[in-house]
C-alpha cells in the first residue's frame, strides 16, 4: 500500500472544486459516465491498432445505486488503469490523460472519439461525495498487472493499495455526502442520464435498462437517412412538438469538426418562446441547450442538435463569443442555412411559398440581424400581397414601379397590417390600381424599415397613413372650392370638436365623392412606436399616445353646408357628428364619447 498527496498547486483544491468549478453539481455524473465511455472507446481504438489482442466482448457502462451503502457506482469494461496510470492521470490533476492518448493515437481514430477535455472531470465527483473509491484493472496482460484500489476522502491525501478484481475495467464508487442524497433517487439519476447521456456512443445501463441511443441520426451519413428517419429523430428530441418543416444536416470536418441536424419548426407569432431549443453536444455528450453566443441569435429559432468537439466547453460565455472557432462555426451554420433555403426555393417554389408564413419570420429575423445573411436571402425573401400572391424583392419592384412611383421618383410600397381593420383603405388603394402588401408579422415594422435602407428609391407606406390622394403623390393636388377665411373657420370648428392632444386637423381638397372626414395614422410616428414596442427605435416612443390626423375634405358638399349654418352651435354639432362617425369607423370612439355620439344621433334623427 502507498499513500501520498495529490499533486496540485493549491493546498486543498476540493473546496474550490465544490464551490466554483461547476455551478451545477449534477454534472459530476456527465463527467464520470463520459470518462467510462472514453475508457471503452480507447479499448476499441487499441484493438483496432492491434495493441489489445484480447476479447473486446460487450462494452457497456453500468450505473448503480446502493441505497444501504449510500453509494453510486459507475462501472465500465474499458482500458482500466495500472497503479502507475492512477498516479499519472488521477494524482497529478493538472495532467489530462485524454490529451496524451489523443496525441499518441491521433491518426488511428477520429478526433471526436475521446470526450476528454471537459477539465477537472474526475474530481467533480467530490462535489457530491465525501469519499471516492476507484477499483480498476488495466487491460494489459502482464504479471505485474494487478488490480488497484484508490481511495480519497476529499482531503489531498489518498491511499493506493493492491486489490482483487479479475475483470478488466473500472468501478468508480461515490460515497455520497449528506447534501447529495438526491442522487440516491432512481428518478433523479434517470433524469440526469437522459439529459446528459442520451446519445453517448457506448451503451449505458441503469436499473436494468439501456438509457441511450448510441447512434443518433446526426452521426450517420445523410445518404443513409430517409425523410422519416429525420422526423423520428425530431420526435426523439421533442416528443410533443408539431412536425418540423424541413431539416439541414450539417457535416464539416475542416477547418473544424461539426456535425448536427437543424430543423425548421413551425414558428408561432411569439418568437421568444421558441428560443433555446437547440442542444449542443460535444462528441455526443450533452453540454447545454443555451446556445447563445455560439449560434447567431436568429438561428436560435431553429431546433435540433449541434455537435462539436472543437467548442471550448469550460469557459465563460463572453470568451465563447470571441473564440475564433465559435465564430467560424456560427458563420458556417448561417451559410448552410441560407444554402438550404435557396435550394428549396429554387427546386420547388410553390412549396417554399406554402411554408412562407412559418419561415418568413425566421428569414426576416436573419436579414435584420446579419448582413451576410441578408445578401444571400434577398434572392429568396418573399413579399406577400393581400391577394396572397408572392413576389421576390426584385419582382416586386418591377411590379410596383409603373403605377406606384411618386413625383420624387420613389416607388411607394403600400401595405396593410390587418385586412379587417384597414379594409376600407385597402379597397380604396385597389380602386386606384395599386397593389397592397400584407405585413402582419411581429418583425415587419423593423423589416420594412431595413428594406427602405437597403433598396434604393423605395418607401413603405401603410394604406391608412394618408388619404388616397397623398399616399402616392404624383402631382400637386387639386384646388379648394373654399376661400381662405372659410377654410380657417372650418379648421377651427373641427379643432374644437376632437381630443386635440391626439388628433391633428388637416384640410385637404379631396374629391366631392370621397368621404367628408377621414382618419389617418401618420406613417413615421406609428412605425417608430411599433418598433419601440418590439425592441429598437426610441423607447420613449412606446409610451406616447397614438397620433391621428383628421382629414377634412374641403370639397365635400357637407362642409359647405356646415359653413352655411347660421348658428355656430349647429355648425359645431354637425362637425362633431361627422368627425365622430369617421372615428367610429376606425374603432376609435369608446366609453362616454361613444354613448354621447349614439344619444346625439338618435336625437338628430
Ligand atoms: P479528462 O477526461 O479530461 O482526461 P478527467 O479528470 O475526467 O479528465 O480524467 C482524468 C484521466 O483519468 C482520464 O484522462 C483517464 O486517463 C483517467 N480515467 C478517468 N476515469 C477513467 C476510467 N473510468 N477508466 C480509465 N481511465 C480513467
Ligand atoms: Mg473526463
Amino acid at each position: 500500500m502507498s499513500t501520498g498527496k495529490i499533486n496540485v498547486q493549491t493546498e486543498n483544491i476540493f473546496p474550490i472544486i465544490k464551490k466554483f468549478l461547476y455551478s451545477d453539481h449534477e454534472i459530476f455524473l456527465r463527467e464520470l459516465v463520459s470518462n467510462a465511455v472514453d475508457a471503452s472507446q480507447k479499448l476499441k481504438t487499441l484493438s483496432i491498432a492491434g495493441e489489445f489482442k484480447g476479447e473486446l466482448s460487450h462494452l457497456q457502462v453500468d450505473v448503480k445505486i446502493d441505497k444501504e451503502a449510500k453509494t453510486l457506482t459507475i462501472s465500465d469494461k474499458g482500458v482500466g488503469m495500472t497503479a502507475d496510470e492512477i498516479d499519472r492521470y488521477i494524482n497529478q490533476i493538472a495532467f489530462s490523460g485524454a490529451e496524451e492518448f489523443v496525441n499518441k493515437y491521433k491518426d488511428k481514430m477520429d478526433s471526436g472519439a475521446i470526450i476528454g477535455h471537459f477539465g477537472l472531470g474526475f474530481y467533480s465527483a467530490f462535489m457530491v461525495a465525501q469519499k471516492v473509491e476507484i477499483i480498476t484493472r488495466s487491460f494489459r496482460e502482464s504479471d505485474e498487472n494487478k488490480a488497484v484500489r484508490w481511495e480519497c476522502d476529499g482531503s489531498p491525501e489518498f491511499t493506493l493499495t493492491d486489490t482483487l478484481r479479475s475483470e478488466r475495467g473500472t468501478d468508480i464508487i461515490l460515497h455520497l455526502n449528506e447534501d447529495s442524497m438526491e442522487f440516491m433517487e432512481t428518478e433523479r439519476v434517470e433524469t440526469l442520464l437522459n439529459k446528459y447521456c442520451k446519445f453517448l456512443p457506448v451503451e449505458i445501463q441503469f436499473e436494468g435498462k439501456i438509457i441511450n441511443n448510441t447512434k443518433p441520426a446526426w452521426v450517420k451519413k445523410p445518404a443513409d437517412l430517409k425523410e422519416e428517419d429525420y422526423l423520428a429523430f425530431y420526435k426523439e428530441l421533442y416528443p410533443y412538438s408539431e412536425d418540423p418543416l424541413f431539416h439541414i444536416h450539417l457535416n464539416v470536418d475542416y477547418p473544424f469538426n461539426l456535425t448536427g441536424i437543424l430543423y425548421f419548426p413551425r414558428l408561432k407569432k411569439n418568437i421568444e418562446a421558441q428560443k433555446n431549443k437547440i442542444q449542443l453536444y460535444s462528441s455526443q455528450v450533452f453540454v447545454t441547450d443555451s446556445v447563445e453566443g455560439i449560434v447567431p441569435d436568429f438561428l436560435m429559432l431553429l431546433h435540433g442538435v449541434i455537435d462539436s468537439p472543437d467548442i471550448p466547453l469550460n469557459v465563460s460565455r463572453s470568451y465563447l463569443q470571441s473564440d475564433s472557432n465559435v465564430k467560424k462555426i456560427s458563420s458556417h451554420i448561417t451559410k448552410k442555412v441560407a444554402d438550404r433555403l435557396e435550394e428549396i426555393f429554387k427546386d420547388n417554389r410553390p412549396d417554399f411559398e406554402s411554408k412562407w408564413d412559418d419561415i418568413g419570420v425566421f428569414i426576416k429575423y436573419g436579414m435584420l440581424s446579419d448582413d451576410k445573411f441578408y445578401d444571400r436571402a434577398r434572392k429568396f425573401c418573399l413579399l406577400k400581397n393581400t391577394e396572397n400572391t408572392f413576389y421576390t424583392l426584385d419582382e416586386y419592384k418591377e411590379k410596383a414601379a409603373p403605377l406606384q412611383t411618386d413625383k420624387n421618383n420613389k416607388t411607394v410600397y403600400l401595405y396593410a397590417s390587418n385586412t379587417d381593420d384597414q379594409h376600407a383603405y385597402i379597397e380604396a388603394a385597389k380602386g386606384r390600381g395599386y397593389d397592397v402588401l400584407l405585413m402582419e408579422g411581429p418583425l415587419d415594422s423593423h423589416f420594412l424599415n431595413a428594406l427602405e435602407m437597403k433598396i434604393e428609391n423605395i418607401s413603405f407606406v401603410r394604406v391608412d397613413a394618408d388619404t388616397i390622394e397623398k399616399l402616392i403623390v404624383k402631382e400637386e393636388s387639386s384646388v379648394s372650392i373654399l376661400s381662405k377665411e372659410q377654410e380657417e373657420m372650418l379648421k377651427s370648428i373641427a379643432e374644437k370638436n376632437v381630443p386635440i392632444e391626439q388628433y391633428a386637423v388637416v384640410l385637404e381638397n379631396l374629391q366631392p365623392s370621397d368621404q367628408p372626414v377621414v382618419i389617418t395614422r401618420p406613417e413615421f410616428m406609428r412605425r417608430m412606436k411599433e418598433m419601440s414596442a418590439t425592441g429598437g427605435g426610441y423607447s420613449f416612443m412606446g409610451e406616447m399616445k397614438e397620433n391621428f390626423n383628421v382629414i377634412i375634405n374641403t370639397n365635400h358638399p357637407l362642409m359647405s353646408k356646415i359653413l352655411a349654418e347660421p348658428a355656430s352651435e349647429l355648425q359645431a354639432i354637425k362637425m362633431k357628428q361627422v368627425i365622430d362617425l369617421a372615428r367610429l369607423s376606425q374603432n376609435l370612439l369608446k366609453g362616454e364619447e361613444l354613448t354621447n355620439f349614439i344619444n346625439k344621433s338618435v336625437e338628430l334623427l
